[in-house]
């Protein structure tokens, strides 16, 4: 048996340090925005080189609040994909602002980066690519279209924590890097939680004010706001898990390359690769003609495994009133038939990698 996902085997490693620091903080007498969120904000800009880094709730609220603080509000639009889930275009839609979709490129599935000029209308204000399954895209290209068109860059980098792109992290490219801390992303809490990275400290006290009420350390709203922090008790969690995070991507590259190496040949694909860039592994997805056959030999020999997404946001029953019909983004339409995420996650054994790949070998 070799579950989809199971937090349990990465928590175990580092257990005490864990309970450490959950300790810490139910000692301390301060479970909201206070010295945990402040040093995991510093360690964790750090991490990925930006100057400042904002704790939120979510990855979702990340978005929602970069978003806001840059200015995007009804009226405007926002290009996104719609292969990546629903959070990008809720996060669009939170501000009142519409999504626009843009197709993906077929190898890697994402944002086809020569069809973004054709989807801006005098309306566009601010692209959010998404580096999906933990592969950046193409920054170079979109930063030049977005130059050259003055519109606004956001990077959704849920899925992306550790991945680089020319040697340096994503999240520190478009104006504002958002990061979710969902329990199964590659730095995962045990609970909600997300941040904003930016190398604007205009930006990055707008987005404190933002993630509670417009309060600057007072109960005054300078101005209108929202709540969405992120805890102490997830913020020392996410310290510890911090320190490991190097380690673990490491070993998720070696589990996805241990994949790539056993899957050769076969037909059962894994996405191809950006150059240039160094992918995090925040999901193993392959393609396949026949995914049904596929998913029913994992059921047999007891393997989990996901879909990423199954249906593009942009046929979903919630955004019908965006107007688009089956054939509007064939890429990301197909590829939600054809994709597979295998297991993947902090301490999965090497031997379990042999076993998913040797049960979807069986004939
Ligand atoms: C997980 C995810 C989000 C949202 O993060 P939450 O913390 O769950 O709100 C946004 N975008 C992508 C691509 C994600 O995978």
């Amino acid at each position: 048996m070799v579950p989809y996902f199971d937090y349990r085997p990465g928590y175990r490693r580092i257990q005490t340090e864990i309970a450490d620091a959950v300790a810490r903080v139910l000692d301390s007498g301060q479970l909201i925005l206070g010295e945990e969120v402040r040093s995991f904000e510093e360690e964790f800009a750090g991490f990925v080189g930006a100057r400042r880094a904002v704790g939120v709730n979510s990855g979702t609220d990340a978005l929602v609040l970069a978003l806001r603080v840059i200015g995007i509000g009804p009226g405007d639009e926002v290009l996104t994909v719609a292969n990546a889930g629903v959070p990008p275009v809720a996060a669009i839609r939170a501000v009142g602002a519409t999504p626009r979709f843009v197709d993906v490129d077929p190898g890697t599935l994402l944002i086809d980066v020569g069809s973004i000029e054709d989807a801006i209308t005098p309306a566009t204000r601010c692209i959010v690519p998404v580096h999906l399954y933990g592969q950046p895209v193409d920054l170079d290209a979109i930063l030049t279209v977005a130059r050259a068109r003055n519109l606004r860059v956001i990077e959704d980098c849920a899925q992306a924590h550790g991945a680089t792109y020319r040697g340096r992290h994503v999240g520190t490219f478009g104006d504002v890097g958002c990061f979710s801390f969902y329990p199964t992303k590659n730095l995962g809490a045990f609970g909600d939680g997300g941040a904003c990275v930016t190398d604007s400290p205009e930006l990055a006290d707008r987005l404190c004010l933002q993630r509670m009420y417009g309060f600057d350390g007072d109960r005054y709203a300078h101005c209108e706001g929202v709540n969405s922090r992120l805890d102490e008790l997830q913020a020392a969690i996410l310290r510890v898990k911090l320190t490991h995070l190097d380690a673990t991507i490491a070993e998720r590259r070696q589990l996805a390359a241990r994949y790539v190496e056993r899957l050769a040949d076969g037909p059962i694909r894994p996405l191809e690769l950006v150059e240039g860039t160094e992918h995090a592994y925040h999901l193993f997805v392959v393609r396949t003609g026949n995914r049904p056959a596929c998913t029913q030999r994992l059921e047999r020999a007891g393997i989990g495994f996901g879909v990423h997404y199954p249906d593009p946001v942009h046929l979903m029953t919630a955004y019908a009133f965006l107007g688009h019909r089956e054939g509007d983004f064939p890429v990301s339409e197909a590829a939600g038939k054809e994709i597979l995420s295998l297991p993947l996650y902090d301490g999965l054994e090497p031997d379990a990698v042999d076993r998913v790949v040797h049960a979807l070998r069986i004939d």
